[in-house]
């Protein structure tokens, strides 16, 4: 392999900023906006400067080595994509207000690919025909568009995105386990090689489809996930899933439409009255399911409902919000509902073994208009069962019973076990063996390539600045010439001399920045070792400093390039 020239930061197209930028609201995006790595294009829109765009080619690298290893084959499908394939698989009505969509010049629809099972399908259905040819996992490392509702978190939530997706195609349910299997383990390997903290979280398979599905999320403060972790036996388990974890609710014990009283004002108290349960409770989170598949999940803070999701299924449903105001000075209390308008059917239940709260369901019967204290059974009618499961700190754990703890984290990866929902809708057989065709069965499976480098800053960030793990960084040493062109020559010779070894070097030569700044823009950018040439550079002494742990030691260049290398 080449050495990577030395990169200076004097031609460095890149520039350290003093000060937050005034929209960050999370430890990455400050810092990865104030070290020079990203800049923000629009909402949600990111450039990738030269660091960054090296830490995203390092998480890629090892992203590619780990599928590689389970015998997938990398492809590049286009991001531009056409409607026919989403209609046959309901996804260009399901997928809401998040899908991008857009006409060519002659009218056609098409849409920017926010995921690809569709396309991949249809990929396989075109290259495969024999049992022979099965099975197979492809996967590609591209571009994503999510008109996402609020793309808050820096690259956390990018409207346009770099994902890795991956797709298994096999004959039979055994072969869909062991790939799901494969990539599990892959999965371990790559976020345990970025240095990543995460949980394996049971999940539900939500706009997917399908039946298993897992999480890979990393806690941290700024994740816009809540997961349930026990602290004493394995179980983790996105709230999102709890429904699965615990026992499923049944329509026994639904009050009846009639017994449902008509609140005249919207309080907690005729709310819980008329579901059951006490009105005294906090709620944590919500979790609403029709038909088996959660829609819609809110907790209180700055979280709430996913209404595209909730969209999706009413379409062409009207959903609001519900502002704190309803709740008349009870934030803490639920503010999540779901607001089918005219034709949806919906039957509400709260479970009181598991929530011990209440939920608001309002219902929208005009197009834009937000209804209030509509009554199931009286306003609409009830065919289909929307459960409310609220879970708590201190809810038993499903599997041990010690109390749960929640905590926040962000999704960096989710694998499903889909089944045949995309085979069967555009008809995807291969010749079995016994002559007769045979429906496929298939898995998807994704890592957030870019919220990945985010979530590493997240996590692995002190108070001085980014600290990326080895394997990740920008470079393996950040040389910083701490003085006059004494201090710049022997900077340069030693970067040179260490390049010339196959280490990765930036290299601080700037003239006219004082050795004060270029110390914490070292810090900042988080280069796991710093040698500084500066004092002492008459002597050949420099200083070698681990940025994570802050020691520093003094020694010969020689040594210093020995220890490097
Ligand atoms: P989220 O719950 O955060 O919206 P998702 O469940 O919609 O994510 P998936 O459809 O499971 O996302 O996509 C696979 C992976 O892509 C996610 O696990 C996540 O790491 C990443 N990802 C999803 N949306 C974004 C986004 N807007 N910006 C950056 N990465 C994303
Ligand atoms: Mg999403
Ligand atoms: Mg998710
Ligand atoms: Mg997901």
């Amino acid at each position: 392999m080449a050495n990577a020239p030395v990169q200076r930061m004097s031609q460095l197209m890149a520039k350290t900023l003093r000060d937050d930028p005034a929209d960050a609201e999370v430890l990455s995006h400050k810092l990865l906006v104030r070290a020079g790595y990203v800049r923000r294009t629009a909402a949600g829109m990111w450039s990738w400067l030269p660091l960054g765009k090296k830490v995203l080619a390092n998480v890629e690298r090892i992203v590619r080595e780990e599928m590689d290893a389970i015998g997938a084959q990398e492809v590049l499908l286009p991001a531009l994509l056409p409607r026919e394939p989403y209609d046959a698989t309901g996804r260009w009505d399901e997928y809401g207000q998040e899908l991008f969509r857009l006409k060519d010049r002659k009218g056609g629809d098409y849409l920017l690919g926010p995921t690809h099972e569709e396309i991949f399908t249809l990929l396989v259905k075109d290259q495969c025909t024999s049992y022979k040819d099965l099975p197979v996992i492809l996967y590609q490392i591209q571009t994503k568009f999510r008109d996402e509702a609020r793309p808050r978190a820096g690259i956390l939530r990018g409207r346009e995105f770099q994902m890795k997706d991956s797709y298994s195609f096999d004959l039979a349910d055994e072969g869909l386990a062991h790939s799901y299997a494969l990539h599990r383990e892959a999965y371990q390997k790559i976020f345990t090689r970025l240095g990543l903290d995460y949980r394996i979280c049971a999940a539900t398979a939500g706009a997917m489809g399908g039946s298993e599905s897992e999480e890979f999320l990393a806690p941290a403060a700024a994740g816009e996930d809540t997961f349930a972790d026990c602290p004493n036996c394995d179980f983790a388990a996105n709230t999102e899933a709890m429904t699965y974890a615990l026992k499923p609710v049944d329509a026994e014990g639904v009050p009846a439409p009639e017994d449902i009283p008509t609140p005249d004002t919207p309080t907690i108290e005729t709310l819980a009255a008329s579901l059951g349960v006490p009105a005294s409770a906090t709620l944590k989170n919500l979790l609403v399911k029709v038909d088996g598949e959660i829609v819609a999940v809110g907790v209180p803070g700055d979280r709430e409902v996913d209404l595209d999701k909730v969209e999706a299924h009413f379409a062409p449903a009207v959903v609001e919000m519900v502002t704190e105001a309803d709740f008349a000075g009870r934030p803490d209390l639920v503010r999540g509902y779901v607001g089918p308008q005219g034709l949806p059917k919906v039957k509400y239940v709260a479970d009181p073994r598991v929530a011990p709260g209440t939920a608001w369901i309002t219902g929208a019967n005009k197009a834009d208009t937000h209804a209030r204290n509509v009554v199931a059974g009286r306003d609409f009618e009830v065919d289909a069962y929307l459960d409310v499961v609220v879970v708590q700190d201190g809810d038993p754990c499903p599997k041990c019973g010690t109390g749960i703890e929640l905590d926040r984290a962000i999704e960096i990866g989710h694998i499903f076990q889909l089944g045949r929902k995309y085979t069967d809708a555009l008809k995807l057989d291969v010749l079995g063996q016994n002559g007769k065709p045979v429906r496929v069965t298939m898995g998807s499976y994704g890592v957030g390539v870019s919220r990945a480098v985010a979530a590493l800053a997240e996590q692995t960030a002190d108070d001085k600045g980014l600290c990326w793990p080895k394997e990740i960084a920008p470079a393996d040493v950040h040389v910083v010439a701490a003085g006059k062109a004494r201090q710049t020559e022997l900077a340069l010779d030693i970067s040179d001399k260490l390049a010339a070894a196959g280490v990765r070097v930036l290299v601080d030569d700037r003239a006219g920045v004082s050795p004060g700044v270029k110390f914490t823009d070292s810090e900042l950018i988080g280069v796991p070792t710093i040698l500084v040439a500066g004092r002492r550079a008459a002597e050949g002494v420099v200083e070698l400093k681990d940025r994570r742990t802050g020691e520093r030691e003094e020694l010969p260049v020689d040594e210093a390039i020995a220890r490097l290398t």
